[in-house]
Formats: structure tokens, sequence, C-alpha cells
């Protein structure tokens, strides 16, 4: 069976288990008149983080410094945060699995030279949530 690699977490999974997933919500894009965002390949962990992790750091509210009060973003303002909220979503996930191949390393007793090599395992995703499709 085809098998591609997740973008974000390189977890390899069958093709059907991965999907295009649009970076800046196809609303948004539309309703901002600009063409449809670039998309990227996730698996469902990923997807589902990714989701809930627009949801915790996307505000479509800002406080205007100059009439200030807090005021509804623009549609552009609004396609920056999601690109800027994929980005660090991105760093986080590396970060992350870097940490946890660490671990795996030291439990291993793998070497320094080991790591200089910077092997990175595309290690399972330790999520807790069900995915469907
Ligand atoms: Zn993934």
């Amino acid at each position: 069976m085809a098998k591609d690699t997740c973008q974000i977490c390189k977890y390899k999974s069958e093709l059907w288990a991965l999907e295009q997933f649009p970076i800046i919500p196809p609303e948004v894009t539309k309703s901002a008149g600009v063409k449809e965002s670039r998309t990227v390949l996730l698996c469902c962990s990923c997807r589902q983080e990714l989701e809930e992790w627009y949801l915790a750091k996307v505000s479509n509210v800002v406080y205007d410094t100059m009439i200030k009060r807090f005021r509804e973003k623009s549609f552009l303002e609004m396609i920056k945060e999601y690109e800027y909220a994929y980005h660090s979503f991105a760093e986080y996930i590396k970060g992350a699995q870097r940490l946890r191949l660490r671990d795996v390393e030291i439990m291993a007793g793998v070497t320094r030279d080991t790591y200089d090599k910077g092997v990175l395992l595309p290690l399972p995703r330790l999520s807790g949530s069900w995915c469907s499709f």
C-alpha cells in the first residue's frame, strides 16, 4: 500500500490516513479575496492537534492602541495569524520530538557521536485522541 509522510511529525502512514490540510481555513482566504492557502499533508494526530492549537492560539480580536479598545482583526491580519500559528506549531512538534529522541537515546545509551549525526527517528505520536476518518 502506498505510504507517505506527515509533513509535521514525519511519521509514515498509509496514504488514506493522511489528509491535505489548508494552513489557512478556506473561509478566511475566501473572505479576504485571496487565493486558497497552500496545504500540508498531515496525519490525523497532527491535524487534530493543529486544529486545537488554532483554537487556542488564533484570536480574531486585537487591542488597538490607536482607538484604545479591542477590535476585530482584518482578514489579512487573520491570514498572518494563521501562518504564524502553523509555523509555531511545526516548531513545537519538532522540539517535542527532539526531546523525546534524546530520552530514548539516554535510555539506550546511545553515544554523543550518534546524536551529532542528527538521526531523527520518526517516532509515532503520543496522542490520546481517537482518530476517525
Ligand atoms: Zn503527524
